[in-house]
């Protein structure tokens, strides 16, 4: 096995995870960055930003992927590759090319889509249900498709694929949508039939493929022919590598003002951490904090 030593390792390659690659290389660290997905994290699948400074208005993607070059322009090593385990006691990080140990690890993993707990949930992922509109939208193209969920990305995806899908239903189980103000402006102007106080029951299929779905409106049970289904309820942290961290209720990671955890010399940031906003700005203040912080930590001669 091959063994490396970093003064900060960064896991994931979000905003949060750019950004503390940027401010640890600026601050004459070495650096390595584990993504296992596709960097940018949930912006990638956003199909359009336009709240972050700078930009008015830039896909996610292409978001994404000017985080990404920065980092790496700023000199870190950036890895494609799933971290497998994590000792955070020892500081140090296992993937596939080799053994890595830090000063500090800066958890920046972010949030995996929440699934609807469906029987058929994931045999159909790929065959009618998707969790990225901007991925899979393409594959509807005047076709029926449903969304569910009433925030940000649920309202986003439905104004999304309602340019170029026949029928676009939006799906929530209350009766207000949480979505920000713009995007419920947005939806309003659009072809999108919402149905509120609404939950799906079943999503039925044929021959494995999505056909129907079983809609509960206010106690009416409902079928809807739809072709797809597109699910945006929110998303959870994924934590599961970090044993021994502490968590709150919802199983984000506790961390101070500094973005330190409950173990000295590892910190988080972005998504995967407790807080109320979740942005990308913030994420990307939360990097710098991070990294910030261990820096300071590392110079004064903390390993
Ligand atoms: P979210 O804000 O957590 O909204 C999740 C939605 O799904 C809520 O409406 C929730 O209903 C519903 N939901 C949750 N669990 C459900 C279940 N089991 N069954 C049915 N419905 C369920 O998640 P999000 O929309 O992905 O946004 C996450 C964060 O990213 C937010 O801070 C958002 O502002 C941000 N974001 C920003 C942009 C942008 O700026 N362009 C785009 C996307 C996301 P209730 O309302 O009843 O709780």
């Amino acid at each position: 096995m091959n063994y490396a030593k970093y003064d900060i390792i960064v896991i994931g390659l979000g905003p949060a995870g750019a950004s503390a690659a940027i401010y640890a290389k600026r601050a004459g660290l070495s650096c390595v960055v584990f993504e296992s997905g596709t960097p940018g994290g949930q912006i990638s699948s956003t199909e359009t930003v336009e709240n972050y400074p700078g930009f008015k208005s830039i896909t996610g993607w292409e978001l994404a992927t000017k985080f990404m070059e920065h980092a790496a322009d700023c000199g870190a090593d950036i890895k494609f590759e799933p971290v497998t385990e994590v000792d955070l006691k020892a500081k140090k990080v296992i993937a596939p090319s080799g053994c890595y140990t830090g000063s500090a690890i800066i958890i920046c993993g972010g949030s995996r889509r929440r699934k609807l707990g469906l029987p058929n949930e994931d045999s159909l992922t790929g065959k009618g249900i998707s969790y990225c509109a901007v991925c899979d939208g393409s594959f509807y193209r005047q076709k029926t498709v449903a969304v569910i969920g009433g925030g940000d990305s649920a309202v986003g995806d439905a104004v999304y694929l309602s340019r170029f899908c026949s029928d676009v239903y939006l799906i929530h189980r209350r009766e207000q949508l949480r979505a920000a103000r713009s995007l419920r402006s947005s939806l309003d102007a659009s072809k999108v039939k919402k149905i509120l106080n609404a939950t799906v029951e079943a999503v039925n299929e044929e021959d494995g493929h999505v056909v129907s779905i079983t809609v509960n409106e206010s106690g009416n049970l409902k079928e809807i022919s739809v072709d797809g289904v597109f699910v945006a309820i929110g998303s959870e942290p994924d934590t599961a590598l970090y044993n021994g961290l502490e968590l709150d209720k919802s199983g984000h990671i506790i961390t101070n003002d500094d973005m330190e955890t409950s173990v000295e010399g590892i910190y988080a940031a972005g998504d995967i951490r407790s807080k109320k906003i979740r942005q990308i700005i913030n994420a990307a203040s939360d990097g710098a904090i991070a990294a910030i912080n261990a820096a300071e930590r590392i110079s004064e001669g903390n390993d």
